[in-house]
């Protein structure tokens, strides 16, 4: 029985005993069509291993492992494992990890468990943590070939914008940065069991081989970034020096040697602005 079947689903919690966690961000597809395309769109084909961020009780893993070699789950709810065991008795190419995305050894599981592997990251996030669990995957320069991730609506709009465009924030530098990021398809909120409140889009990025700007302190250029976006409302001027602690006509000079105009707001500045920012507050 195909586990997006309500009454089934319904029924294997209640046998389980499992009610679901808010706090854990737990909603479970349960649209038959969102999971195999999913899958496709996340690279999940012969040859390949994939690692499933939080596989709730496997319907999307279901199908991760219909099409890769291998897949790994990673999943903090103690009391899914159960479960697993039954959703997933029929493939034997599945591992389950339980512990917390944020705390596991990425870089070990990969080398352990792929290796020689091209390996794909798929997964319906638990939307608490979306920003750190990316921040995480991207920062960490996993060798991985691509994210593809279901998240909130506006977060996904938001990862996507290319610096410089109304939407974006520190996030969307950082993602620019570490890969190509692309809008995929929309998801209803009524895709799930229990609907969350928002609607939700399943998005990819492309791991960049070479991040697009070259600055001289990566650190450093991200620091700037998170300064300029840590108060939308003021200039960019204004938001970096007082998170970077600088005095206002420093950064205003930094600026205008940049080429930039001094009461730029932070949505305006692009990855090459902030990179040519760090470098010149490098040099002093
Ligand atoms: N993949 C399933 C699906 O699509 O129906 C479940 C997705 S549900 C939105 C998020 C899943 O992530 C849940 O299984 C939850 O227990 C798990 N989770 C929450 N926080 C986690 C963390 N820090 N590390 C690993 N898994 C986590």
């Amino acid at each position: 029985m195909a586990l997006t079947d309500r009454a089934y689903l319904k029924d294997l919690l209640s046998r389980h005993g499992f009610t679901f966690s808010k706090a854990m961000g737990q909603n479970f597809l349960i649209n038959p069509s969102v999971c195999p395309r999913m899958a496709e769109f996340g690279g999940a084909s012969e040859g390949v291993g994939v690692i499933e961020i939080g596989p709730g009780v496997g319907v999307l893993t279901q199908q991760l492992a219909e099409r890769a070699d291998k897949v790994v789950c990673i999943e903090l709810d103690e009391r899914l494992p159960p479960i697993l065991a039954e959703t997933l008795a029929d493939y034997d190419n599945v591992e389950i990890i339980l512990g917390d995305v944020m705390e596991v050894d990425l870089e070990k599981i990969i080398a352990e468990r792929f290796a020689g592997m091209p390996v794909y990251v798929c997964a319906n996030l638990p939307y608490y943590i979306t920003t750190p669990i990316l921040m995480r995957l991207l920062e960490a320069k996993l060798p991985i070939e691509a994210v593809t991730v279901m998240v909130q609506k506006e977060a996904a709009q938001r990862l996507c914008a290319e610096p410089g465009e109304r939407e974006c924030g520190a996030i969307s530098a950082a993602v620019w940065y570490f890969s190509e990021p692309k809008p995929l398809f929309s998801v209803s909120a009524g895709s799930f069991m229990p609907a969350p409140n928002v609607d939700s889009a399943v998005i990819r990025l492309d791991i960049r081989k070479e991040p697009p700007v070259s600055p001289k302190n990566e650190k450093l250029m991200f620091e700037v970034v998170k300064g300029a976006f840590s108060q939308r409302r003021k200039t960019a001027a204004n938001a970096i020096s007082s998170y970077l602690k600088k005095d206002k006509s420093e950064v205003i000079k930094l600026l205008e040697s940049c080429g930039l105009d001094p009461a730029v707001r932070a949505e305006r500045l692009t990855l090459s602005d902030f990179a040519a920012i760090a470098d010149a507050f490098e040099a002093v």
